[in-house]
């Protein structure tokens, strides 16, 4: 199996980078068009963000009939899933299962990190290098490294100087941790701080919060899922899917409350409370969708914001705390979180917040963090701090392509794709949700099956006509990163200091990186299939 350099046999047709959602159903497809492939995994076993993110309270928030494949029928009708949010590991149940139903071990090397990918124009072929030190030879090359694997642990003084154990998030350790008894600090508050700070809470002794940014959040209304109301949906799964499909972010077809109808001028004001309290009461990322321009207008977005800035007042006993907690941002753009008693755990006597938006934390120490000129002592640290998103994983892998011309290098003002899948002068290389396509701002498995099944077509499609070679053209590179430039800037999401934009990362530019709306997107990838894939150029140079 292994390479063999220059000797013109290619190890397999395809490498697929990374065994998450996106790896694994890369491998199904390729191995189902007759396509040889290898899947290289850093981590230890399958499953990708479901693998890594163990912390306490982790799950979906996308409801698990939607967060999950819908391309075999008799995999959505058979998996039961036990909860309308799905924990950390059922969901990795469920990948696993995944890849024992379609036998796709046997492709998967878990383990090997890969750092390196090189391009030979010669022979239109790909070298990839690992850590350990292989090489794989393909012609093609698909990054399925995730939106949100890169772990990003900041730059604190004092970091290494801590006495107790620190975790981060998505880096956390199988055997789990235990917090009783002990005083432990979690950092950030975002979807995992929110997540976790309610069940950290329970079994610490006491738990200090450091808040950079106050954020928005969005019951979840958990619950067991009953089994009549499972069947009554894997009765009608295609149309659920379908209707997925056709919707802007790839979920939605379970709400009972269905699309937004109405922008916010046009409901009376005695109304407004009480459509938003029907989203509120329903739970969950559908919140925005109560007008159609909450995401694109201020006004609009101010209501749906002080609504859930009231909640906040109304749940959240101590004025001052409430005060910290109340999020003076546009709502959506930073991400949504959907939480199961985070504003309430504020409530507790043992629990303390600490407002690190002006000075940032100034130093951990032996014994602890201290912010605002304040030592606070604590057992453990918990980073919930995020990911280099969207480049983080990409940007890790020294990818060369033509003329020996680095990704990193292509991407010094930003990331420049094609549909998010492709990149000029990089040929035979596709990302699986790269930045440019919806990617984060969706249910990402809609997405990932959408781009699964348009790379298998588009290498279909060079198959067919005998082509080894195909690369995004720079104008319509440039054409796409004007599209998404200007879509993004009819909307909120661009306002404020958010992961989607790279703000979280020191001297990451600053561009906004995903493509707010689905279905116009899955449109426009199959108008440019259906126009012998517009954009790329196929089967040159030197390569047919
Ligand atoms: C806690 C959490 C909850 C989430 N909840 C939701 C949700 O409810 N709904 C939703 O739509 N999305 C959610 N997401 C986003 C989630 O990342 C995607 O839904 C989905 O799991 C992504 O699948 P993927 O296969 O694209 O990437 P990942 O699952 O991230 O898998 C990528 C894999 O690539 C591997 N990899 C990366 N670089 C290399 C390398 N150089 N060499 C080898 N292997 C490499 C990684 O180890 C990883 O296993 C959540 C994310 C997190 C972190």
């Amino acid at each position: 199996m292994r390479g063999d350099g220059g000797s013109g046999r290619l190890d397999v047709d395809v490498v697929v980078v990374g065994a998450g959602f996106a790896g694994l159903y890369m491998l199904h497809r390729l191995r189902r068009a007759g396509l040889s492939a290898r899947v290289l995994e850093a981590g230890g076993g399958v499953g990708g963000t479901w693998y890594w993110n163990r912390y306490p309270g982790a799950r979906c928030d996308v409801q698990s009939l939607e967060y999950s494949y819908g391309f075999d029928d008799d995999l959505q009708q058979n998996w039961e899933w036990t909860e309308r949010y799905a924990t950390q590991p059922e969901i990795l149940r469920y990948l696993e299962h995944v890849a024992d139903r379609f036998d796709l071990r046997r492709d998967i090397q878990c383990d090997t990190r890969v750092v390196g990918a090189a391009f030979d124009e010669e022979t239109a072929t790909w070298a990839v290098r690992t850590e350990a030190g292989e090489r794989f030879t393909a012609r093609f090359v698909v990054a399925a490294t995730g939106c949100l694997s890169a772990a990003n642990l900041p730059d604190i003084p004092g970091r290494d100087t801590f006495r107790g154990p620190t975790y981060h998030t998505g880096r956390w350790p199988h055997e789990g941790v235990d917090f009783s008894g002990r005083r432990v600090a979690v950092i950030g508050t975002g979807s995992s701080a929110v997540q976790s700070i309610p069940i950290i809470a329970e079994q610490a002794a006491h738990l200090t919060v450091f808040q950079r940014t106050a954020t928005y959040s969005v019951p979840a209304h958990n619950e067991p899922l009953a089994r009549d109301r499972q069947a009554e949906i894997k009765a009608r799964y295609a149309k659920v899917r379908a209707a997925n499909r056709q919707s802007m972010a790839g979920f939605g077809a379970l709400s009972g409350l269905g699309p937004p109808q109405h922008a916010m001028a046009e409901v009376d004001a005695g109304d407004r409370d009480l459509l938003l309290d029907q989203r509120w009461q329903e739970g969950g990322l559908g919140f925005v969708a109560v007008f159609t321009d909450t995401l694109a207008q201020p006004d609009a977005n101010e209501v749906a914001a002080e609504f859930v800035r009231a909640k906040i007042r109304g749940i959240v006993r101590d004025p001052a705390v409430a005060d910290l907690l109340t999020p003076t941002q546009v709502i959506g753009c930073k991400r949504l979180c959907v939480d199961s008693g985070y504003y309430e755990t504020f409530n507790r006597p043992d629990v303390r917040l600490v407002d690190i938006s002006s000075s940032g934390i100034e130093a951990i120490t032996p014994g602890g963090i201290r912010a605002n000129g304040e030592d606070h002592e604590v057992d453990v640290i918990v980073f919930a701090t995020g990911f280099d998103a969207m480049t983080g994983a990409l940007s890790r892998i020294r990818f060369e392509g033509v003329g020996g011309r680095t990704l990193a290098d292509a991407w010094r003002e930003g990331p420049k794709t094609y549909l998010g899948v492709a990149v000029a002068g990089f040929p035979n290389l596709f990302l699986i949700t790269g930045p440019g396509s919806p990617s984060v701002l969706t249910n990402m498995v809609t997405s990932i099956e959408h781009h699964v099944e348009w790379i298998t077509a588009c290498l279909e499609h060079l198959r067919g006509g005998g082509h080894r070679r195909i690369e995004a053209e720079p104008e319509a590179v440039d054409g796409w990163v004007a599209y998404v430039n200007t879509v993004a800037g009819l909307t909120l999401f661009p306002t404020c200091n958010s992961w989607y934009l790279g703000a979280n990362i020191p001297g990451k530019p600053r561009v906004f990186m995903p493509l707010p709306g689905f279905a116009p997107y899955d449109a426009m990838c199959a108008d440019v299939a259906a126009h012998g894939y517009r954009g790329f150029a196929i089967g040159q140079p030197g390569a047919t």
